[in-house]
Protein backbone atom coordinates (compact mmCIF):
# COMPACT_ATOMS: atom_id res chain seq x y z
CA UNK A 1 0.00 0.00 0.00
CA UNK A 2 2.76 2.23 0.96
CA UNK A 3 4.43 1.78 -2.05
CA UNK A 4 1.70 2.29 -4.31
CA UNK A 5 1.01 5.37 -2.76
CA UNK A 6 4.16 7.52 -3.26
CA UNK A 7 7.14 8.39 -0.75
CA UNK A 8 5.05 11.02 0.80
CA UNK A 9 2.37 8.66 1.83
CA UNK A 10 4.72 6.55 4.03
CA UNK A 11 5.15 8.54 6.90
CA UNK A 12 1.09 8.37 7.20
CA UNK A 13 1.24 4.67 6.82
CA UNK A 14 4.49 4.41 9.58
CA UNK A 15 2.19 4.46 12.98
CA UNK A 16 -0.23 1.68 11.42
CA UNK A 17 3.24 -0.41 10.28
CA UNK A 18 4.40 0.13 13.99
CA UNK A 19 0.70 -1.23 15.64
CA UNK A 20 1.23 -3.70 13.34
CA UNK A 21 4.51 -5.22 14.46
CA UNK A 22 3.23 -4.77 17.83
CA UNK A 23 -0.16 -7.01 17.03
CA UNK A 24 2.11 -9.33 15.32
CA UNK A 25 4.66 -9.97 18.09
CA UNK A 26 1.43 -10.00 20.51
CA UNK A 27 0.20 -13.06 18.50
CA UNK A 28 3.89 -14.31 18.51
CA UNK A 29 3.70 -14.37 22.46
CA UNK A 30 0.27 -15.80 22.56
CA UNK A 31 1.51 -18.73 20.02
CA UNK A 32 3.63 -19.78 21.92
CA UNK A 33 1.50 -20.12 25.15
CA UNK A 34 -1.10 -21.75 23.17
CA UNK A 35 1.46 -24.68 22.33
CA UNK A 36 2.78 -24.75 25.65
CA UNK A 37 -0.79 -24.86 27.44
CA UNK A 38 -2.42 -26.62 24.44
CA UNK A 39 -4.87 -24.42 23.58
CA UNK A 40 -5.15 -25.63 19.85
CA UNK A 41 -7.32 -28.06 18.86
CA UNK A 42 -8.66 -30.24 16.03
CA UNK A 43 -11.60 -30.28 14.26
CA UNK A 44 -12.98 -32.79 11.77
CA UNK A 45 -14.94 -32.41 8.02
CA UNK A 46 -16.18 -35.16 6.54
CA UNK A 47 -14.93 -36.34 3.58
CA UNK A 48 -17.36 -38.94 1.30
CA UNK A 49 -17.99 -40.91 -1.48
CA UNK A 50 -19.96 -39.14 -4.09
CA UNK A 51 -21.74 -41.54 -5.34
CA UNK A 52 -22.79 -43.65 -1.80
CA UNK A 53 -22.48 -40.92 0.25
CA UNK A 54 -20.79 -42.98 2.79
CA UNK A 55 -17.91 -41.36 4.44
CA UNK A 56 -14.64 -42.19 3.79
CA UNK A 57 -12.10 -39.78 5.87
CA UNK A 58 -11.86 -36.41 7.43
CA UNK A 59 -9.86 -33.48 7.00
CA UNK A 60 -8.38 -32.45 10.34
CA UNK A 61 -8.83 -28.90 10.81
CA UNK A 62 -6.87 -26.45 13.32
CA UNK A 63 -8.71 -24.16 15.83
CA UNK A 64 -6.82 -22.20 18.73
CA UNK A 65 -9.46 -22.19 21.49
CA UNK A 66 -8.33 -18.78 22.96
CA UNK A 67 -9.08 -18.18 26.88
CA UNK A 68 -10.32 -14.66 26.11
CA UNK A 69 -11.42 -14.50 22.13
CA UNK A 70 -12.53 -18.26 22.01
CA UNK A 71 -12.00 -20.38 19.36
CA UNK A 72 -9.85 -18.57 16.84
CA UNK A 73 -9.39 -19.87 12.69
CA UNK A 74 -6.49 -20.73 11.08
CA UNK A 75 -6.47 -18.13 8.65
CA UNK A 76 -5.91 -15.81 11.26
CA UNK A 77 -2.45 -17.22 12.89
CA UNK A 78 -1.01 -19.87 10.34
CA UNK A 79 0.76 -17.05 8.33
CA UNK A 80 2.33 -15.01 11.24
CA UNK A 81 3.22 -19.06 12.56
CA UNK A 82 4.95 -19.61 9.14
CA UNK A 83 6.69 -16.41 9.23
CA UNK A 84 8.18 -16.78 12.90
CA UNK A 85 8.55 -20.74 12.70
CA UNK A 86 6.27 -21.76 15.05
CA UNK A 87 4.53 -23.84 12.60
CA UNK A 88 6.94 -26.63 12.55
CA UNK A 89 5.52 -27.25 16.04
CA UNK A 90 2.18 -26.40 15.76
CA UNK A 91 1.87 -28.54 13.07
CA UNK A 92 3.88 -31.51 14.64
CA UNK A 93 1.51 -30.93 17.53
CA UNK A 94 -1.52 -31.54 15.14
CA UNK A 95 0.23 -35.04 13.58
CA UNK A 96 0.37 -35.90 16.60
CA UNK A 97 -3.12 -35.19 17.63
CA UNK A 98 -4.71 -36.69 14.70
CA UNK A 99 -2.69 -39.67 14.76
CA UNK A 100 -3.44 -40.17 18.63
CA UNK A 101 -7.47 -39.13 17.64
CA UNK A 102 -7.66 -42.05 15.01
CA UNK A 103 -6.14 -44.54 16.82
CA UNK A 104 -8.60 -44.02 19.92
CA UNK A 105 -11.43 -43.81 17.36
CA UNK A 106 -10.34 -47.37 16.16
CA UNK A 107 -10.13 -48.96 19.48
CA UNK A 108 -14.12 -47.49 20.32
CA UNK A 109 -14.52 -49.96 17.29
CA UNK A 110 -15.02 -47.43 14.36
CA UNK A 111 -13.91 -48.71 10.67
CA UNK A 112 -10.46 -47.18 9.58
CA UNK A 113 -11.06 -44.15 8.34
CA UNK A 114 -7.62 -41.58 6.14
CA UNK A 115 -7.44 -38.28 8.12
CA UNK A 116 -5.92 -35.89 5.95
CA UNK A 117 -3.58 -33.29 8.02
CA UNK A 118 -2.86 -29.73 6.30
CA UNK A 119 1.18 -29.63 6.21
CA UNK A 120 2.89 -26.20 5.56
CA UNK A 121 5.24 -25.36 3.13
CA UNK A 122 7.51 -24.43 5.43
CA UNK A 123 6.81 -27.92 7.46
CA UNK A 124 7.49 -29.85 4.74
CA UNK A 125 10.96 -28.40 3.99
CA UNK A 126 11.75 -28.95 7.51
CA UNK A 127 14.55 -31.87 7.57
CA UNK A 128 12.83 -33.46 10.40
CA UNK A 129 9.81 -34.52 9.19
CA UNK A 130 10.24 -37.79 7.71
CA UNK A 131 11.45 -39.22 11.02
CA UNK A 132 8.60 -37.50 12.88
CA UNK A 133 5.94 -39.05 11.21
CA UNK A 134 8.43 -42.13 11.41
CA UNK A 135 7.91 -42.09 14.98
CA UNK A 136 4.13 -41.06 15.06
CA UNK A 137 2.98 -43.83 13.51
CA UNK A 138 2.08 -47.14 15.80
CA UNK A 139 3.14 -49.88 14.28
CA UNK A 140 0.57 -52.58 12.84
CA UNK A 141 -2.97 -53.07 13.17
CA UNK A 142 -3.73 -49.96 14.79
CA UNK A 143 -1.52 -48.06 12.43
CA UNK A 144 -3.33 -44.78 11.35
CA UNK A 145 -4.33 -43.84 7.85
CA UNK A 146 -3.01 -40.56 7.48
CA UNK A 147 -2.73 -38.74 5.05
CA UNK A 148 -0.82 -34.98 4.36
CA UNK A 149 -2.54 -32.43 2.66
CA UNK A 150 0.44 -29.89 0.65
CA UNK A 151 -0.20 -27.66 -1.60
CA UNK A 152 1.42 -26.88 -5.33
CA UNK A 153 4.29 -24.37 -3.67
CA UNK A 154 5.39 -27.42 -2.12
CA UNK A 155 6.01 -29.19 -5.65
CA UNK A 156 7.27 -26.16 -7.31
CA UNK A 157 10.49 -24.99 -5.00
CA UNK A 158 13.42 -27.34 -4.55
CA UNK A 159 11.61 -29.97 -6.09
CA UNK A 160 14.23 -32.38 -6.38
CA UNK A 161 14.56 -32.33 -2.34
CA UNK A 162 10.85 -32.31 -2.43
CA UNK A 163 10.42 -35.79 -4.76
CA UNK A 164 12.41 -37.28 -2.86
CA UNK A 165 11.31 -36.34 0.75
CA UNK A 166 6.94 -37.21 -0.39
CA UNK A 167 8.55 -41.00 -1.23
CA UNK A 168 10.17 -41.18 1.65
CA UNK A 169 7.49 -40.30 3.61
CA UNK A 170 4.81 -42.03 1.56
CA UNK A 171 6.78 -45.32 2.35
CA UNK A 172 5.39 -45.13 5.83
CA UNK A 173 1.85 -45.57 4.68
CA UNK A 174 0.93 -42.07 4.22
CA UNK A 175 -1.08 -40.45 1.07
CA UNK A 176 -0.66 -37.36 -0.48
CA UNK A 177 -3.78 -34.44 -0.94
CA UNK A 178 -3.11 -31.63 -3.36
CA UNK A 179 -4.53 -28.97 -1.50
CA UNK A 180 -6.34 -25.73 -3.18
CA UNK A 181 -5.62 -27.37 -6.53
CA UNK A 182 -5.73 -24.97 -9.40
CA UNK A 183 -4.77 -21.45 -7.21
CA UNK A 184 -0.81 -22.32 -8.13
CA UNK A 185 1.22 -22.58 -10.43
CA UNK A 186 1.54 -26.02 -10.92
CA UNK A 187 1.26 -28.25 -14.12
CA UNK A 188 0.55 -31.37 -15.71
CA UNK A 189 3.85 -32.78 -15.31
CA UNK A 190 4.03 -31.91 -11.61
CA UNK A 191 0.86 -34.30 -11.47
CA UNK A 192 2.98 -36.79 -13.14
CA UNK A 193 6.36 -36.77 -11.66
CA UNK A 194 5.82 -36.02 -8.13
CA UNK A 195 3.51 -39.03 -5.83
CA UNK A 196 0.44 -37.67 -5.35
CA UNK A 197 -3.10 -39.38 -4.93
CA UNK A 198 -5.69 -37.10 -4.39
CA UNK A 199 -6.15 -33.83 -6.13
CA UNK A 200 -8.64 -31.28 -4.10
CA UNK A 201 -10.34 -29.08 -6.47
CA UNK A 202 -10.26 -25.51 -5.20
CA UNK A 203 -13.47 -24.42 -3.25
CA UNK A 204 -13.59 -21.20 -5.56
CA UNK A 205 -13.75 -22.80 -8.73
CA UNK A 206 -16.25 -24.60 -6.97
CA UNK A 207 -18.48 -22.08 -5.39
CA UNK A 208 -20.20 -20.96 -8.66
CA UNK A 209 -20.78 -24.37 -10.64
CA UNK A 210 -22.84 -25.56 -12.44
CA UNK A 211 -24.06 -22.01 -13.40
CA UNK A 212 -20.63 -20.09 -14.21
CA UNK A 213 -20.04 -22.15 -17.77
CA UNK A 214 -16.04 -21.26 -17.33
CA UNK A 215 -16.00 -22.55 -13.59
CA UNK A 216 -17.87 -25.46 -14.53
CA UNK A 217 -15.82 -26.27 -17.80
CA UNK A 218 -12.66 -26.13 -15.25
CA UNK A 219 -13.86 -28.54 -12.94
CA UNK A 220 -14.74 -31.42 -15.55
CA UNK A 221 -11.27 -30.54 -17.45
CA UNK A 222 -9.45 -31.07 -13.53
CA UNK A 223 -11.53 -34.32 -13.00
CA UNK A 224 -10.92 -35.60 -16.18
CA UNK A 225 -7.04 -34.89 -16.35
CA UNK A 226 -6.60 -36.11 -13.06
CA UNK A 227 -8.46 -39.53 -13.65
CA UNK A 228 -6.34 -40.02 -16.96
CA UNK A 229 -3.09 -39.69 -14.56
CA UNK A 230 -5.17 -42.19 -12.38
CA UNK A 231 -5.87 -39.30 -9.48
CA UNK A 232 -8.60 -39.27 -7.39
CA UNK A 233 -10.76 -36.31 -6.88
CA UNK A 234 -11.56 -34.11 -4.15
CA UNK A 235 -14.38 -31.19 -4.36
CA UNK A 236 -13.83 -28.87 -1.36
CA UNK A 237 -16.55 -26.06 -0.98
CA UNK A 238 -19.92 -28.03 -1.89
CA UNK A 239 -22.44 -25.92 -0.46
CA UNK A 240 -25.70 -26.92 -2.59
CA UNK A 241 -27.43 -30.22 -3.55
CA UNK A 242 -27.05 -28.36 -7.23
CA UNK A 243 -23.03 -28.78 -6.98
CA UNK A 244 -23.03 -31.81 -5.53
CA UNK A 245 -25.00 -33.55 -8.50
CA UNK A 246 -23.00 -31.98 -10.85
CA UNK A 247 -19.55 -33.24 -9.68
CA UNK A 248 -21.34 -36.21 -8.98
CA UNK A 249 -22.25 -36.80 -12.55
CA UNK A 250 -19.06 -35.48 -13.96
CA UNK A 251 -17.30 -38.51 -11.85
CA UNK A 252 -15.89 -36.54 -9.14
CA UNK A 253 -14.99 -39.22 -6.46
CA UNK A 254 -15.36 -37.39 -3.32
CA UNK A 255 -16.92 -34.56 -1.95
CA UNK A 256 -16.35 -32.42 1.13
CA UNK A 257 -18.20 -29.26 2.36
CA UNK A 258 -20.50 -27.55 4.00
CA UNK A 259 -23.49 -29.54 2.36
CA UNK A 260 -22.31 -32.22 3.77
CA UNK A 261 -20.65 -31.69 7.08
CA UNK A 262 -19.38 -28.74 8.26
CA UNK A 263 -15.69 -29.34 10.68
CA UNK A 264 -17.14 -31.10 13.69
CA UNK A 265 -15.56 -31.58 17.48
CA UNK A 266 -14.16 -35.02 17.51
CA UNK A 267 -17.00 -35.96 19.41
CA UNK A 268 -19.71 -34.83 16.48
CA UNK A 269 -17.63 -36.45 14.24
CA UNK A 270 -18.01 -39.84 15.37
CA UNK A 271 -21.13 -39.78 15.65
CA UNK A 272 -21.41 -38.52 11.87
CA UNK A 273 -19.57 -41.40 10.98
CA UNK A 274 -21.55 -43.99 12.50
CA UNK A 275 -24.75 -42.52 10.63
CA UNK A 276 -23.10 -42.80 7.48
CA UNK A 277 -20.51 -45.03 7.93
CA UNK A 278 -20.36 -47.90 4.97
CA UNK A 279 -22.01 -51.04 4.87
CA UNK A 280 -19.16 -53.35 5.90
CA UNK A 281 -21.90 -56.05 6.02
CA UNK A 282 -23.24 -54.98 2.74
CA UNK A 283 -19.69 -55.13 0.73
CA UNK A 284 -19.25 -58.60 2.21
CA UNK A 285 -22.45 -59.68 0.57
CA UNK A 286 -22.00 -58.04 -2.79
CA UNK A 287 -20.23 -60.00 -5.42
P1 LIG B 1 -7.99 -25.81 3.51
O1 LIG B 1 -7.00 -26.86 3.84
O2 LIG B 1 -8.27 -25.54 2.07
O3 LIG B 1 -9.31 -26.21 4.30
C1 LIG B 1 -10.60 -25.97 3.84
C2 LIG B 1 -11.21 -24.73 4.46
O4 LIG B 1 -12.46 -24.48 3.83
C3 LIG B 1 -11.50 -24.86 5.94
O5 LIG B 1 -11.36 -23.58 6.55
C4 LIG B 1 -12.96 -25.28 5.95
O6 LIG B 1 -13.65 -24.99 7.14
C5 LIG B 1 -13.49 -24.45 4.79
N1 LIG B 1 -14.69 -25.04 4.19
C6 LIG B 1 -14.99 -26.35 4.07
N2 LIG B 1 -16.16 -26.52 3.42
C7 LIG B 1 -16.60 -25.29 3.10
C8 LIG B 1 -17.78 -24.82 2.43
O7 LIG B 1 -18.65 -25.58 1.98
N3 LIG B 1 -17.90 -23.47 2.28
C9 LIG B 1 -16.95 -22.61 2.76
N4 LIG B 1 -17.16 -21.29 2.57
N5 LIG B 1 -15.84 -23.02 3.42
C10 LIG B 1 -15.67 -24.35 3.58
P2 LIG B 1 -10.56 -23.37 7.90
O8 LIG B 1 -10.83 -24.49 8.85
O9 LIG B 1 -10.80 -21.97 8.35
O10 LIG B 1 -9.04 -23.53 7.43
C11 LIG B 1 -8.47 -22.58 6.56
C12 LIG B 1 -7.11 -23.02 6.11
O11 LIG B 1 -6.18 -23.06 7.20
C13 LIG B 1 -7.08 -24.43 5.52
O12 LIG B 1 -7.53 -24.41 4.19
C14 LIG B 1 -5.60 -24.74 5.64
O13 LIG B 1 -4.88 -24.19 4.58
C15 LIG B 1 -5.21 -24.03 6.92
N6 LIG B 1 -5.11 -25.00 8.03
C16 LIG B 1 -6.10 -25.55 8.78
N7 LIG B 1 -5.59 -26.41 9.69
C17 LIG B 1 -4.25 -26.43 9.49
C18 LIG B 1 -3.15 -27.14 10.11
O14 LIG B 1 -3.31 -27.98 11.02
N8 LIG B 1 -1.89 -26.87 9.64
C19 LIG B 1 -1.67 -25.99 8.61
N9 LIG B 1 -0.42 -25.78 8.20
N10 LIG B 1 -2.68 -25.32 8.01
C20 LIG B 1 -3.95 -25.54 8.44
MG1 LIG C 1 -6.65 -28.71 3.37
MG1 LIG D 1 -8.22 -27.06 0.67
MG1 LIG E 1 -9.07 -24.21 -0.12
Amino acid sequence: KAKQAGKNRAQFYAPHMQADALARIQLETDLRTALEQEQFVLHYQPIVAATSGRVVGAEALIRWNHPRRGMVAPGEFIEVAEDCGLIVPIGEWALREAVRQSCAWREAGQSPLRIAVNVSGVQFREPGLPEIVRTLLPEGEGRAQLMLEITESVLMDGSEEAESRMREIRDYGIAYALDDFGTGFSSLSYLKRFPVDVVKIDRSFVRDCPDDHSDASLVEAIINMAHSLDLSVTAEGVESVEQRDFLRDLGCDFLQGYLIGKPLSPLEFAAFARANAPFVQDAAFAG
